[in-house]
């Protein structure tokens, strides 16, 4: 048993409703093992990134509280994209669900598996400004304030869905 560490997932969809994917995956992510979910931010929609000819996403970022080691939590993130029946056909082609580890507490993680914080997330705005929203006064590992990455990379196309 691990002490309790905070971490942030990101969630996309664009297959099979995925407004509701991004829904229920929220809901999974509560009832993990040995984790709260402690809160989430809006759905958002966004342009695709990587291959155009598919579907707009929608987005999200959960706060999660959890005793899963950070291996462990994302073999459950996998397990769910499963549970959503995600197929891996082409890099960043449409999926059912996305789940991405983008923050373990502090830590820096480089294995095979696992790169935290999650190299992409400085970059896209679909990460950054659902973050914002639950987490404003966050600074990155290396220092940098969300705010002056929220002004790099702005809100642009990417629209908050009104529920
Ligand atoms: P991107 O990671 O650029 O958002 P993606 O989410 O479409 O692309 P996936 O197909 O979901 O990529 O994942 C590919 C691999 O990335 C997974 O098998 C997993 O082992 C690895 N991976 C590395 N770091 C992370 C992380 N922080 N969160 C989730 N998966 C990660
Ligand atoms: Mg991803
Ligand atoms: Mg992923």
């Amino acid at each position: 048993m691990h002490k309790a560490i905070r971490c942030y997932i990101g969630l996309g969809s664009n297959l099979d409703s995925p407004q509701q994917q991004v829904a229920r995956a929220l809901e999974e992510l509560a009832t993990l093992p040995g984790t709260h979910l402690l809160t989430h931010s809006s759905l958002y929609r966004s342009p695709p990134m990587g291959p155009q000819d598919q579907p707009d996403y929608v987005n999200a970022v959960a706060l999660l509280e959890t005793t899963l080691d950070a291996h462990s939590l994302l073999d459950q993130l996998q397990a769910l994209e499963q549970l959503h029946q995600r197929v891996r056909l082409e890099r960043w082609g449409p999926r059912t669900l996305d789940l991405d580890l983008l923050l373990y507490g502090e830590e820096t993680i480089s294995t095979e598996r696992l790169s935290v914080p999650h190299p992409g997330m400085h970059e896209r705005n679909f990460v950054l400004w659902p973050l914002s929203e639950i987490s404003p006064d966050l600074a990155l590992q290396d220092g940098r304030p969300l705010a002056t990455l929220l002004s790099e990379y702005p809100i642009g196309t990417l629209e908050r869905i009104s529920l």
